[in-house]
């Protein structure tokens, strides 16, 4: 049985506001989910209907096989994380800890050791008797998480629970959550706008945009085969270069058209594309900086050059195309660069629906 199920749910706020539009979605018990996507795509609004915040206008939230659309926030064995910790300021930091215990009101002796073993997880122990106020960012989202954990829920939710801190202390985060993760088991809803937090954190992702699911997929599928140009943009950096292209076909042979040159389609979504009657019709291509190699083919503009470690990322005009491409920081890149597309690794898209073609 799935841990949590979303059917068709719709959210209109009072203002109008169509949040989510027909969400729907399964999640595997011990799961751990990322929902990402821009600001103001309903990501959090999605949480807090799971979470019962928020009211869903329309559709079904299952847990357990069970509708819980009407059931209040606390009688649904979930523990929520947000980006603003939400402690208590005049509580300690072992009173926070153990407050969703003290709710339960379990033994004081039993309050104690769980809360000690957690505080122990998350490194918080040597704070226990201090205030919130008293802690750094990075401590005081441990202590959240911290009381995340003392709930044993079968479901935790995160609300962008990182984005306060700096990005060292992200990547530490990041890595002690996922950590957690595999030793508790529950199954984590994590919404986050970042999209390397999706990559590294979830078992799948969920990519959404205006209330809409685009596509739900592990991180690999999603960066090798993104299901539009939407998903194809939006994951990696720097983004993916996408592009308008023709599609011909001379002497038996399916071939691209791009700026000029004509290059070889693998016979696979050469086939592909003559299947889907693409021959003789724009398209659009996707590729990301990555996928080319250095020399031959293409002479693009250089506009501007950022060196990060052992790469540089080259932002460049190619015949009004802006492309991105990566290179070896070792390469001396002047006013124009050569490079060619590996053809094995680049994406076709309708140019109408920007849906994926192959
Ligand atoms: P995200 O978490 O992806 O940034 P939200 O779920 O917060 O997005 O918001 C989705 C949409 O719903 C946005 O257009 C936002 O302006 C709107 N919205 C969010 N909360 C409310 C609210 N309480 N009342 C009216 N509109 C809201």
């Amino acid at each position: 049985m799935n841990a949590l199920s979303l059917r068709n749910i719709q959210k209109y706020y009072e203002n109008g506001a169509h949040a989510v539009k027909g969400v729907n979605l399964d999640i595997g018990c011990g799961e751990f989910i990322v929902v990402v996507g821009p600001s103001g795509c309903g990501k959090s609004t999605t949480l807090r209907m799971i979470a019962g915040f928020e009211k869903a206008t329309d559709g079904e939230i299952i847990v357990n096989g069970k509708v819980v659309n009407d059931l209040e926030p606390m009688k649904r064995d979930m523990s929520m994380v947000f980006q603003s910790y939400a402690l208590y300021p005049y509580m300690t930091v072992y009173e926070n800890i153990a407050f969703p215990l003290k709710m339960r009101n379990l033994r004081k002796n039993e309050i104690k050791r769980k809360v000690e073993e957690a505080a122990e997880t998350v490194s918080v122990t040597p704070y226990l008797k201090r205030k919130p106020g008293q802690l750094s960012g990075g401590q005081r989202q441990r202590v959240a998480l911290a009381r995340a954990i003392v709930a044993n829920t079968a479901i935790c939710l995160m609300d962008e629970p990182l984005s306060n801190l700096d990005a060292a202390l992200r990547t530490e985060m990041r890595r002690e959550i996922k950590k957690l993760h595999q030793r508790l088991q529950n199954t984590i809803v994590y919404v986050t706008h970042d999209q390397v937090e999706a990559m590294t954190l979830g078992n799948r992702i969920v990519v959404m945009k205006d209330g809409i699911i685009q596509q739900i997929d592990t991180p690999k599928n999603i960066y090798e085969k993104p299901a539009n140009c939407f998903v194809a943009s939006f994951i990696g950096n720097p983004q993916m270069n996408i592009c308008s292209a023709s599609i011909i076909k001379e002497e038996g042979q399916v071939n691209l058209l791009f700026v000029g040159e004509k290059l070889t389609i693998p016979s696979e979504k050469a086939n592909m594309l003559e299947l889907k009657n693409y021959v003789n019709r724009e398209i659009l291509i996707g590729f990301r900086a990555t996928d080319i190699l250095y020399g031959r083919g293409y002479m693009a503009e250089v506009e501007h050059v950022e060196l990060i470690g052992s790469k540089q990322h080259v932002k460049t005009t190619l015949e009004g195309h802006s492309v991105n491409l990566q290179f070896p920081s070792s390469l001396s890149i002047d006013k124009f660069v050569p490079f060619s597309i590996n053809m094995d690794k680049l994406h076709f898209f309708d140019i109408n629906t920007e849906e994926r073609i192959c």
